[in-house]
């Protein structure tokens, strides 16, 4: 079982970010990321393994921005790695996810067919190309994401980055925990 956290925040919130991923270590995990929006850009950091590891690499590159998710991901769909960890995003959206989608391979292959583009094997990343789908189509980012959960069938609790909206997060659930 996965941890999720997020910040709106009146400083940069990265270190607070990993800091509540820490309280939530003893669920289990096997990797980690955060997200932030700054300057109307969605930035991430993401490392295998301990929180330590996501803790050195943003040391090197710090992620700045005072709006953020952070997730601890217990692998269900594709290998523990970094490109897996979460959050995935657009360049619109970012998002975390616990629980599992049963339909991804589905929605994977028709958002495929539309010109989308994978760069993991998680069953989460089809949440996130959804939404920047129903985003482009529907000016209301609450439609938006109704359309999207619509869509899905499985369980899921998430928590939600978008790029236009930096002072908002965005969290739902259904059927998991948040
Ligand atoms: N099913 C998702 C994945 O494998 C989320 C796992 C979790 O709940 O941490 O990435």
């Amino acid at each position: 079982m996965c941890g999720i956290i997020g910040i709106i925040g009146s400083a940069p919130v990265a270190s607070r970010l990993i800091d509540g991923l820490k309280r939530l270590e003893y669920r289990g995990y096997d990797s980690a990321g955060i997200a932030a929006v700054h300057q109307g850009v969605i930035d991430r950091r993401r490392a295998q393994g301990k929180l330590v590891n996501l803790q050195k690499i943003v040391e090197q590159q710090p992620l700045e921005g005072f709006v953020g998710i952070g997730h601890t991901r217990w692998a269900t769909h594709g290998a523990p790695t970094e490109s897996n960890a979460h959050p995935h995003m657009t360049h619109k959206v970012a998002l975390v996810h616990n629980g599992i989608i049963e339909n991804h391979d589905q929605l994977r292959a028709q958002l495929i067919a539309r010109g989308y583009v994978f760069a993991s094997e998680t069953d989460t990343e089809v949440i996130a190309h959804l939404l920047h789908h129903e985003l482009n189509d529907t000016p209301s980012i609450i439609q938006a994401i109704r359309i999207t959960l619509h869509q899905l069938i499985g369980a899921y609790s998430l928590g939600i980055l978008i790029r236009t909206h930096a002072d908002h997060l965005f969290a739902v659930r259904s059927g998991s925990p948040l």
